[in-house]
């Protein structure tokens, strides 16, 4: 059998390195974020081949004392813990005291720096371990280190490296992040002597997305702030329509100016668009977290990109709410349907405009500056052209030709701050559609209906427009709306773990339209169920939600609670292959004409699709 020996210190060394220097842009993450640690507000980047050959990261930072220069190289030297309760609030992006010394223990090093307070310079080379003398310099304050041959003594690593494209490659990636998560510091990377980056440190969120990702990307964001239980969100997301496909490199965190890979918060993110964008898409952002720092713990990894959070259920919910905040703001400003009178009456007769108005009754500037856009939008349409109910016709119409008049005119809009406007019932209003205009051309294969609409045919899939109508209703309805009550209430026997996954989660369902009691352990009593629901399917739909939150405990509550949503919209929807009514198809195109931002059904799924006259004339070269 082997004995047991203990390492010698270099072989120690190389083993530590591997963790930490695993690849060039491992190494070009550690320097910057030394040099973000070291207060620099400009920090330029040079590669060549790939950083195998060079990495010099440059920086204006607050520099290495001369005395210092040794114990920055050694194992655990660091100076931004000083004692083990330290480690409970970190806020400094390093803290291991490993990188410089497993750098040096894999490359030749170079350092030159200057402290504010020293006059001169310091210089020293460090090669597999080895220091050279230290020498003065002459030298701006700030530090350069200069990484030379990475892996010359493993030939192993060598070997799993990709080719210098690919390493430069990831730095650029890399470089690109790190630019992102410190918009106040100026960056500059420079690859076989060409510039290829330049931020501009002015400290904005949005001119560093645009010198990072370019105009393209960054007309297709919009901006997500939010705030949660001492949580601040601030950053963009993509527009729905500007998902990519497959791809989750555009999907940026930062924690703390920390860049993280965080499944939690991809998931919040991803939930958030779900009814947006079409399955398979993934959105893209650049989302910062201002999270105290005793609520992260960040020694989770050597490469400490994964963290972890005290409150997990906070952060799902910021960001989840945060971003579909966004999202629903941006879908009202775009009117896809056709883009005309009728989809801007539609917001009209959604509760957004309840929403407005008992806004505008308890005005004040902030609420008003962001809402300014809306009542753009809403004074686009002409109050002659529907009918309101008489009892509350005069006062609508005088709110919206109130606004009309004086947006118009570019006044400022505080002057609606004392306007007065009754908040009318959702069911007092009823638009008069003009049906007459569209013309049903019928049904394809039970599953598509085939529409003749102003200069358009549309092609609408029954279930998939049908299942997010309800989900809508579903969702903006009181429980006295969405609820039947049982005449028998049905006894569900439940395992254990389905037990007390339903009896922790009552709220929720009561919120979804079931009335559950909590009879005595392993059974329940539920006494109503949502309208959309048949009795047949109750017992499978309450074990099927209680799986689903076994499984998903972590979720946050709004979250869980439009999964409850879509699940029951779905059961609920006429179903494709399955006859439909005359009258039901019509009922389904006013729904959906009255809800024009719906464009997918809940899993994602594009509701309609729409093809132009010019582009059917084309087609038959008839233009
Ligand atoms: P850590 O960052 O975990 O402290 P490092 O090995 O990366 O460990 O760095 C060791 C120490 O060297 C740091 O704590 C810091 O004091 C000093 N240092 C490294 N790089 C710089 C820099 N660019 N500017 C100023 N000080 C630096
Ligand atoms: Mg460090």
């Amino acid at each position: 059998m082997k004995r047991i020996n203990i390492l010698d210190n270099q072989t120690a060394q190389l083993i530590a390195a591997g963790e930490i220097a695993e690849n060039p842009a491992s190494v070009v993450k550690e320097l910057m974020e030394n040099s973000i640690d070291a207060g620099a507000r400009r920090i330029t980047v040079e590669i060549n081949g790939g950083g195998i050959k060079l990495i010099k990261v440059s920086d204006d930072g607050h520099g290495i004392y001369r005395e210092d220069v040794i114990n920055a190289f050694a194992r655990h030297g660091t100076s931004k813990l000083t004692n083990s309760t330290d480690i409970n609030r970190i806020s400094s992006l390093g803290f291991r005291g490993e990188a410089l010394a497993s750098i040096c223990a894999v490359s030749k090093v170079e350092l030159l720096t200057r402290s504010r307070e020293e006059t001169l310079g310091t210089h020293i080379c460090v090669k597999a371990g080895e220091y050279s003398e230290i020498h003065d310099a002459g030298c701006p304050y700030g530090t350069v280190v200069s990484v030379r041959d990475l892996f010359y003594n493993i030939p192993a690593r060598m070997k799993f490296l990709k080719s210098e494209i690919a390493e430069g490659n990831k730095i650029a990636a890399l470089v690109d992040k790190l630019a992102l998560s410190h918009p106040e510091v100026f960056f500059k990377l420079v690859r076989d002597n060409k510039q290829i980056l330049c931020t501009p440190g002015d400290g904005k969120i949005s001119s560093t997305i645009y010198s990072v990702y370019g105009k393209e990307f960054f007309d297709g964001i919009v901006p997500v702030d939010y705030e949660f239980n001492g949580i601040k969100l601030e950053g963009y997301i993509s527009k729905p329509e500007k998902c990519r496909h497959v791809s989750r490199s555009m999907q940026n965190f930062f924690v703390n100016g920390r860049m993280v890979k965080c499944k939690l918060a991809i998931t919040s993110l991803e939930e958030a668009f779900k009814n947006s964008i079409m399955v398979g898409k993934k959105p893209c952002c650049v989302i910062y977290l201002k999270i105290p720092y005793e609520l992260v713990d960040v020694n989770v990894h050597p490469s400490k990109i994964e963290i972890k959070f005290s409150n997990e259920e906070d952060i799902s919910e910021i960001i989840y709410s945060g971003v579909k905040r966004a999202i629903d703001k941006y879908n009202l400003k775009t009117f896809p349907l056709g883009e005309t009178e009728n989809s801007y009456l539609s917001d009209l007769n959604s509760n957004k405009i309840l929403s407005l108005d008992k806004k505008l009754n308890s005005f004040n500037d902030n609420y008003l500056n962001n809402e300014v856009e809306n009542i753009k939008n809403l004074v686009c349409c002409e109050p002659n052209t529907f009918q309101l109910d008489s009892k509350y016709n005069s006062c609508t119409k005088d709110f919206y030709e109130s606004i009309k008049s004086k947006t118009k005119k570019h006044k400022h809009l505080e002057k609606y701050k004392n306007a007065e406007v009754e908040v009318i019932e959702q069911s007092n209003i009823s638009i008069n559609f003009n049906l007459k205009e569209i013309k049903l051309i019928g049904e394809a294969f039970r599953c598509y209906l085939i529409l003749q609409y102003k200069e358009k045919i549309i092609l609408i899939d029954k279930h998939a427009a049908h299942e997010r109508i309800i989900f809508e209703k579903i969702q903006n309805q009181s429980y006295k709306h969405n609820s039947q009550i049982i005449l028998n209430p049905l006894i569900i026997v439940l395992d254990k773990n389905e037990y007390s996954a339903v009896t922790e989660n009552l709220d929720l369902f009561y919120k979804a339209g079931y009335e559950i009691l909590d009879v005595e352990s392993g059974k329940i009593k539920v006494k109503s169920m949502p309208m959309y629901e048949e009795i047949e399917n109750l017992e499978n739909s309450v074990i099927e939600i209680a799986n689903y939150l076994m499984e998903n405990r972590q979720n946050a509550k709004p979250q869980k609670l439009e999964w409850l949503y879509h699940n029951i919209a779905c059961k609920g929807a006429i179903k494709a292959g399955k006859e439909t009514s005359k009258d039901e198809i019509l009922h389904l195109v006013k729904n959906l004409l009255d809800n024009p931002n719906l464009k997918y059904c809940p899993h994602g799924r594009p509701i309609y699709l729409e093809f132009s006259k010019k582009f059917i004339e084309r087609q038959f070269k008839r233009i």
